[in-house]
């Protein structure tokens, strides 16, 4: 069994099969998908699917690229929703220096003020960090880590970085981008411990080899795991079992 821990399920590339990807990720063993919101609406979208589904949960917050948009009624908004029972993280929230969309300093405040929100909630973060770990870590730190959990999704960044994610108590998860052929993360991934790791696609992008360069979606997780037991010269069941039990106990889920 898997958890896919990064989904975005709500996006209209699924429009015509979402039911079918959903069906087809539990007859591979991903049993449980925790779809991520980038804004309201799609935090809204993703406590939609979970309703419908018991095996999906939802997050709540607002992407960096999105940072300039939020507001304080916002931010009451997502307070709001994550009272729901099936909301189970603050995310994806963090920073981003690849995309030009939103001023650094926006990215910043929208990234404290949901931070804040997460402590006042007891509530992990799903953290997006695009060419801006540094920052992310010195956020973090300044916020105080102290009552604050969560995972650095999409993780693409150093071993040295990575061991000062751990070092903060947080959770790192590898998507598709671990099995491209010239990928540098199979050595980072080699040096962290198991009970720090989690599993995503990130779909509907970075579809792992052998599918890469196509829709991604959340049965592929287990080529991520198939990736991460290489690497680690142990069974696939080991990666899931502990993966599976990582996820239950970061996001408190039933
Ligand atoms: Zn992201
Ligand atoms: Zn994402």
């Amino acid at each position: 069994m898997f958890i896919e821990t990064h989904a975005h399920l709500y996006f209209d590339k699924f429009d015509e099969d979402r039911e079918a990807v959903i069906e087809r990720a539990f007859a591979a063993g991903v049993n449980k998908i925790i779809n991520i919101a980038t804004d309201v609406e799609s935090a809204l979208q993703c406590i939609e699917l979970a309703e419908k589904n018991a095996g999906l949960y939802a997050t709540v917050g607002v992407h960096p690229n999105d940072g300039a948009s939020l507001s304080s009624g916002m931010l009451n908004k997502l307070r709001a929703l994550a009272e729901h029972k099936k909301v189970v993280a603050i995310g994806e929230i963090g920073l981003d220096f690849y995309w030009d969309t939103c001023p650094a300093a926006l990215q910043e405040k929208a990234f404290r003020a949901q931070i804040s929100l997460a402590k006042e909630l007891n509530m992990p973060i799903v953290i997006h960090n695009r060419e801006a770990g540094r920052e992310i870590i010195d956020v973090l730190k300044s916020e105080g880590v102290d009552g604050l959990r969560g995972v650095f999704h999409c993780f693409s960044d150093t071993t040295a970085l990575a061991m000062e994610v751990l070092e903060l108590g947080f959770h790192i998860s590898f998507t598709g981008n671990l099995t491209f052929k010239k990928s540098t993360l199979p050595a980072v991934a080699a040096a962290l411990p198991l009970n720090r790791l989690l599993l995503e696609t990130d779909c509907p992008f970075l579809s792992p080899e052998p599918k890469r360069g196509r829709r991604n979606e959340p049965a592929r997780v287990v080529y991520i795991a198939e990736k991460l037991a290489e690497i680690k010269g142990i069974p696939l069941e080991e990666i899931a079992g502990a993966t599976t039990e990582n996820a239950i106990s970061l996001f408190g889920l039933k």
